[in-house]
C-alpha cells in the first residue's frame, strides 16, 4: 500500500486513491481489498476477454496464473455478442469465431452476471488485481442504461467500467441481428450519459472507417464520432484499438488526427488504447512508424493505455504476445511516458472509478 502512494509521486493528484478505495469500500460494507505491490509488474491489461464470441474461456483461477508475475492488474470484460451456431448454416460444424458462418450475432447478456460471479468467486486480494465491466447490452436499445443500472444494484461492489463494446466494426456490426449500431444513436447517448454519472469508464470499440473506403471518401464514423464525444464531456472515454481494424487500417493521416483530438482541451476525457496484436503490427510496421507512435504517446503520455485485448488466452506467452510486438516502441519511450502507458494511466482511471461507482452504488442501493 506504502510503496503505491510512493511510486505515485509524479502524478501528486491521485497520490493515495488505492488507500481511500480500500477504505471506501470497507465502509460501504463491500469487502476491504488489498491492491498488490505493481512495481514488480510489465504492465496493467486495459483491455481484456475473459471468455470468447462462443462464451467460453479459461477458469479466472488459470488467467491469474497466466498473468503470473507480468500482469498487475486488468480489466475484466466478457463479449457482449454471442455467435449463433445455426445448423442451416454450418451443419454439424460449431463456428467458434464470426468469421465462420454468416449465422448472426446477439446480444448475449448473461455474460455479466458470468464475470461477476468469475470475480466474485476470488478471494480479496485476486479481486484487487482485476476491474470487471459491464458490456452484455444492446447499445441500440434505449433500455440499455437500464440494464447497465441493473447489472450495478444486482452485483454491488463488483464493477469498475463499461465495454469493450462495438459500435462499428468490420465484419461484425453487419451481423448482428436487429438494428445496426450507428455513433448518433440516441440509446448510446444515455448510455454515455449514464456512465458519466456513475462514474465508469467506457471501453469503445468504432472502427475510424470502413474497410477499402475510396480515396477522399467522407469520413463520416470519425466526425460522428467526434460529436458523440464533445456531447459527453464528463465520460471517461477510452476508444479501443486508437480505431484501427483487421482490414480498416491506419489511413494516412491517422497518427494526425489522433494528434488534433489530443490538441483540444474539449477532448481531454477522451484516451486511446493502443490494445490487439493487430494495431501493434500496424503501429510497429516500420521504424518510422514505430518513432511516429513513440513520440506522440512522449508529447500525450497521460493519454495513452497499453492493453492486449487478448479473448481466451490459453498461455502466457500468446497473451504477452502485444506486449513484446510493442518492445521497439516502449524503448522509444521515456520512462515516464512508458510507465503512464503501462500501468500509471490505467491505476488512475481505474482506482477513480472503483471509488465513484463504489459511492454511486452507496447512494443508489438500498441497503438489504
Ligand atoms: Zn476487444
Amino acid at each position: 500500500m506504502k510503496s503505491d502512494c510512493i511510486r505515485s509521486r509524479r502524478n501528486l493528484r491521485w497520490l493515495c486513491l488505492p488507500l481511500l478505495a480500500a477504505g471506501l469500500a470497507a465502509q460501504s460494507g463491500f469487502g476491504q481489498q488489498t491492491l498488490p505491490n505493481n512495481d514488480a509488474y510489465l504492465f496493467h491489461d486495459s483491455h481484456f476477454h475473459l471468455t470468447n464470441y462462443v462464451q467460453e474461456g479459461p477458469d479466472i483461477r488459470n488467467f491469474l496464473e497466466i498473468m503470473g508475475n507480468k500482469v498487475g492488474r486488468s480489466m475484466l470484460s466478457g463479449i457482449p455478442l454471442q455467435q449463433q451456431w445455426m445448423h442451416a448454416s454450418t451443419g454439424d460444424f460449431a463456428p467458434r469465431y464470426y468469421t465462420q458462418t454468416d449465422a448472426p450475432l446477439y446480444y448475449y447478456s448473461f455474460t455479466d452476471a458470468f464475470i461477476a460471479m468469475a470475480y466474485r468467486s476470488l478471494k480479496p486480494a485476486e479481486r484487487a488485481r482485476f476491474d470487471p465491466m459491464i458490456t452484455g447490452f444492446n447499445p441500440t436499445d434505449m433500455y440499455a442504461a437500464d440494464h447497465i443500472r441493473r447489472a450495478l444494484t444486482t452485483f454491488p461492489g463488483v464493477f469498475s467500467g463499461i465495454g469493450e463494446f462495438s459500435i462499428h466494426k468490420e465484419f461484425v456490426s453487419s451481423k448482428v441481428a436487429g438494428e445496426v449500431a450507428t455513433v448518433n444513436n440516441k440509446a448510446l447517448d444515455r448510455i454515455l450519459e449514464f456512465a458519466g454519472e456513475v462514474g465508469l469508464p467506457v471501453v469503445l470499440h468504432c472502427d475510424v472507417d470502413t474497410p477499402f473506403p475510396r480515396p477522399n471518401q467522407y469520413p463520416y464514423i470519425v466526425l460522428k464520432l467526434e460529436e458523440l464525444f464533445l456531447r459527453h464531456p464528463n465520460t471517461t472515454v477510452i476508444w479501443a484499438h486508437v480505431g484501427l481494424g483487421r482490414i480498416v487500417r491506419p489511413p494516412e493521416s491517422q497518427l494526425g488526427m489522433i494528434e488534433r483530438a489530443l490538441l483540444r482541451p474539449e477532448l481531454k476525457h477522451v484516451h486511446f488504447d493502443i490494445s490487439w496484436d493487430v494495431t501493434a503490427r500496424y503501429l510497429m510496421r516500420t521504424p518510422e512508424t514505430v518513432s511516429m507512435a513513440a513520440r506522440l504517446i512522449n508529447r500525450f503520455p497521460e493519454r495513452f493505455l497499453f492493453g492486449t485485448d487478448a479473448v481466451a488466452p490459453r498461455s502466457q506467452q500468446q497473451y504477452l504476445e502485444p506486449y513484446d510486438i510493442y518492445a521497439p516502441m516502449l524503448a522509444e519511450l521515456t520512462p515516464e511516458a512508458r510507465a503512464m502507458l503501462l500501468k500509471d494511466n490505467y491505476e488512475r482511471i481505474f482506482d477513480k472509478a472503483r471509488i465513484q461507482v463504489r459511492a454511486w452504488e452507496k447512494a443508489n442501493i438500498p441497503a438489504r
